[in-house]
């Protein structure tokens, strides 16, 4: 059976920090599916394509990666993909109490889904999508918290 794994967030936009799970994380998974949550309720800085091309051109090199947009509960993406692993970055401590509770949730709703924690390198652990926008919302320059091929006007 092949593992399929889904790293799913908002990436509005992506960072460093992203990128630098998912580089590590692909030789783990045959394929790791990026999964771009499309929350209507939510209203992102970004639009909904600007931010799967970034996504694109961030891990264009890495065959095993692969980018969608999804609505919805994040468990049944991962059943329609067939995808057994939820791949989650960890910053902190405070990273780990959240995402206990939302492995713990999932678990409870898809049995066979397997959360998969990765602790971001240490030089990225302070790089959070949230302040990325308030710089670019004050016109500062981001181009050292987001992937090296992207570049971000507004
Ligand atoms: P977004 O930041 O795209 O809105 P999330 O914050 O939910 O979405 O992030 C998606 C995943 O990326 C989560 O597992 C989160 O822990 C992880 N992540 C976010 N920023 C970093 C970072 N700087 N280092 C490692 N993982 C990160």
């Amino acid at each position: 059976m092949k593992r399929i794994a889904v790293f799913p967030g908002s990436f509005d936009p992506i960072t460093r920090g992203h990128e630098n799970i998912v580089r590590r994380s692909a030789m783990l998974f045959d394929e790791i599916i990026v999964a771009i949550g499309n929350n209507t309720s939510k209203q992102a800085m970004f639009s909904i394509d600007r931010r799967k091309e970034w996504v694109d051109k961030t891990f264009a090199d890495i065959s095993n990666v692969r980018t969608e947009i999804y609505e919805g509960l994040t468990v049944e993406f991962c059943q329609k993909n067939k995808a057994t692993f939820l791949l989650r970055g960890l910053r902190n401590g405070g990273d780990f109490e959240y995402e206990r509770t939302i492995a713990h949730m999932n678990k409870a709703l898809w049995n066979e889904l397997e959360t998969v924690l990765v602790f971001t390198d240490p030089e990225f652990a302070s790089v959070h999508s949230t302040v990325i926008r308030e710089i670019i919302k004050n016109k500062g320059d981001v181009s050292q918290f987001v992937p090296s091929n992207v570049s971000i006007h507004v």
